[in-house]
């Protein structure tokens, strides 16, 4: 058989320390992970449930869930035993529910030195009992809640000052030889937060969480993660990410997973390269593009269709492409790898299109 060639990255990802979230790798070698968070309460066990299996069902590897209560973190143990991804318990101020997330056994447990005080006292206990179950730490530093120290010593929340901030949190639990933590540095502007990622990555080699926080609803967070992810994937930056967007957590998911397949660091699916229509175009592409982008959701295989509003491109790209119309006088011609294989009227093109893609994904056995 033979080997298919990977597919051309833009930078070679740096190289980082692995540790284990669950039966995730993060860092080294693993491929960078998609993360997203419930927005269920975790007390409702069965609401947090349901939205984690969507969650798994969009393409997330590794789901948070907020424990801001007793009752929260109550809730984990059921959480952790029936979600089929890995939980990572979210803890903010209280250090008595990062040993309660341990014992309910989540896979990981993400704190905010920042907000919990006294903390210092704490992570010898808390180092030994994540070493012992086996679970890995985030040191999640956020431009939000950053220790009012530092912020004194910088006048805001600068990437020098998170960078401060996590360097230090991160040698309180080396003190102690707890290295299974990653990082993340966290602000809502991604100038400054692929500065601080940037900054962060040059003082050492802990796998890197990344994420613009608030990044907004979600057209604007859509854009500003990936612009951010980008810049930073790009340089070969970041061992997991999350879309914190103002909408539905498996919209983030598709956004993590596309900017992804986009810079070639995790497999291509489904892939629509339609046009943007001018004044050449003879049907309308929106309306074929969604369509067809509706009508194929979901599908698992690598697929690249080509939607393409004339004959000017079209052709071309729809020879390119596994699958693929080119429009013109009221006509579409359909190519299936390269070759036109028929011409149906304008209103069969969509139901056409689906139905070959359909065909070409059960040949390859994943229909
Ligand atoms: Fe315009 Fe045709 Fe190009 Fe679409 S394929 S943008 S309609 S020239």
């Amino acid at each position: 058989p033979t080997v298919k060639e990977a597919p051309p990255v833009v930078a070679p990802r740096r190289t980082t320390r692995k540790i284990r979230v669950g039966s995730v790798d993060v860092g080294g070698d693993a491929p960078v992970s998609v993360q997203s968070m419930t927005t269920t309460k975790t007390t409702d066990i069965n609401a947090t449930l349901q939205q984690i299996a969507e969650l798994t069902a969009s393409g997330c590897d590794i789901v948070r869930v907020a424990v801001p209560s007793a009752d929260d973190a109550e809730a984990l143990p059921i959480i952790a035993k029936k979600s089929q991804i890995p939980v990572i318990a979210d803890i903010h101020f209280q250090p008595k529910y990062v040993f309660a997330a341990i014992d309910a056994g989540c896979a990981a447990v993400r704190v905010n030195p920042g907000n919990i005080r006294k903390f210092d006292d704490q992570v010898k206990q808390i180092a030994k009992a994540a070493s012992d179950a086996g679970v890995s730490l985030r040191i999640g530093v956020n431009a939000g809640s950053l220790d009012p120290r530092l912020l004194e010593k910088h006048g805001k929340a600068t990437a020098e000052a998170m960078v401060e901030s996590a360097v230090w949190e991160a040698s309180l639990f080396e003190e102690h030889d707890f290295h299974d933590f990653k990082i993340s540095v966290k602000h809502h502007d991604p100038v400054v937060m692929v500065q601080a990622y940037q900054l962060l990555s040059e003082r050492g080699d802990w796998p890197l969480h990344l994420g613009v926080t608030e990044a907004g609803p979600a057209f604007q967070g859509t854009v500003k993660s990936a612009t951010a992810f980008g810049a930073l994937l790009s340089q070969g930056i970041g061992d997991t990410i999350r879309v914190s967007l103002s909408a539905p957590p498996v919209e983030e998911v598709k956004v993590g997973n596309q900017i992804l397949e986009s810079l070639n660091l995790r497999p291509r699916k489904l892939e629509i390269v339609s046009c943007p229509s001018c004044g050449r175009a003879q049907v309308d592409v929106y309306e074929l593009a969604d369509s067809v982008t509706a009508g194929l959701e979901g599908m698992s295989v690598p697929l690249r269709v080509a939607v393409m509003g004339c004959v000017v491109n079209g052709p071309g790209e729809a020879r390119e492409a596994d699958l693929g119309v080119a429009s013109g006088n009221g006509k579409g011609q359909i190519f299936v790898k390269g070759e036109v294989v028929r011409t149906v009227p304008e209103d069969q093109i969509v139901e056409t299109l689906i139905a070959e893609a359909n065909r070409i994904a059960e040949e390859m056995g994943e229909a």
